[in-house]
């Protein structure tokens, strides 16, 4: 029989932090449960046969406006500044995203220099939908029908296999419309990605010898082996469940992998590929994204699907009912502790997924 004070089942930002943090601040035992063979959830990264690192599970960019999460990062790695910029590449042209002066400037054939020409032509083209109560209202409303339609409607139907319609305003709302000509993914005050990958990161955060790392095993074929306190689980909540209410539907990526013999592929780090013909959302070359020299490039075509490993919660209105009861009885285990994107059914990206674990341990310690 093994034993520890709490069991993590994932090693991925939720569970590595919290792992972590219990050993290193609570000195209590844990172990670690990783179905994949590997540490570091999706945001794992290696070198490929070519030597350059890629992301195996696509394009993980760090960003942040909390500096209490980089410092808490910093521990285990040092870091290199990189801005993040992607292209959509439609009908034979490149265009900014998020969509921007540049982007107005470019599909209506306009020549706008100042925010203010640049607000009162969307205030004439946008169409005004109150209240905002899914995908397409929240782009609509802000940029209009034609924009929406080129660069929000087929990439989010291959996305999602939904019309934006469908889906929750905070999904195409993560994507900021801009009137000035700033072309960077995103604006948060800190952007920077770890100086030797994410994996040397989790490697780092998690070489405690408080903490027990098993790989490759279901944890639901090891519970009865291990004599625990708490339960702390990052997979997903319907699995847990045993799908008790019905299965909950996560988007999943088929990612392929393709060495170029040629220094650059594409223009940017990230294209996407937003005109419905394209069966791929997104091209990433990942040497743009680590600096990397090298005579090849390596990039990753994303094929969206509904049935390969779970990576995208679908936060449609079935879902979120079902999530309800999964949630209300999660409530009643007092043993459990549910943290991440699977866990808790929530869109986080890597600075929110630590910043919700570190929230957790903080509530965590002052039950104690
Ligand atoms: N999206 C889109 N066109 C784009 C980029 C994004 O319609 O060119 C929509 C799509 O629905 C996507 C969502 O906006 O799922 C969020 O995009 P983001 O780039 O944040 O997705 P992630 O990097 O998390 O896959």
């Amino acid at each position: 029989m093994l034993k520890c004070d709490y069991l993590v089942v994932g090693s991925g930002f939720s569970g590595s932090v919290l792992a972590e943090r219990i050993a290193s601040e609570l000195k209590r035992d844990v172990i670690i449960i990783e179905k994949r063979n590997h540490i570091g959830g999706n945001s794992y990264d290696e070198y490929d046969e070519n030597g350059i690192l890629i992301h195996r599970y696509g394009p993980h960019i760090f960003h942040t406006n909390d500096k209490n999460i980089v410092d808490y990062l910093s521990q285990f790695t040092d870091w290199y500044e990189y801005e993040h910029r992607v292209l959509a590449f439609s009908k034979g042209d490149y265009y900014p995203l998020p969509i921007n002066r540049t982007t107005i400037n470019k599909v209506f054939k306009k020549n706008f220099s100042t925010d203010e020409e640049v607000k009162n032509f969307l205030e004439q083209i946008r169409e005004e939908r109150n209240p905002v109560l899914n995908s397409e209202d929240i782009i609509v409303s802000q940029v209009g029908w034609e924009l929406f339609d080129k660069f929000f409607r087929h990439y989010t139907k291959k996305q999602w296999n939904l019309e934006p319609r469908f889906l929750s305003p905070g999904i195409c709302g993560r994507i900021k419309v801009r009137t000035d000509d700033d072309d960077r993914y995103f604006q948060d005050k800190y952007q920077i990605m770890p100086k030797e990958g994410f994996s040397k990161l989790f490697e780092r955060m998690l070489d405690n010898k408080r903490i027990k790392i098993i790989l490759n095993k279901d944890f639901k074929d090891l519970l009865h082996q291990i004599n625990y306190r708490f339960i702390i689980y990052t997979g997903p909540i319907d699995y847990y469940f045993d799908y008790k209410f019905g299965k909950l539907t996560y988007r999943s990526i088929h990612f392929d992998f393709r060495n170029y013999k040629q220094a650059s592929y594409q223009p940017a780090s990230v294209v996407n590929y937003v005109d419905p013909e394209v069966p791929f959302t997104r091209v990433t070359e990942y040497k743009k994204i680590t600096f990397q020299n090298s005579s090849t490039t390596t990039l990753s075509f994303e094929y969206p699907n509904s049935n390969g490993e779970p990576l995208y919660p679908i936060l449609i209105d079935e879902n979120l009912r079902k999530l309800r009861f999964y949630m209300d009885l999660a409530e009643k285990e007092k043993n459990l502790i549910l943290c991440g994107r699977l866990a808790e059914f929530k869109y986080y990206d890597m600075h929110q997924a630590v910043g919700r674990a570190l929230n957790i341990f903080e509530k965590l310690i002052s039950t104690l």
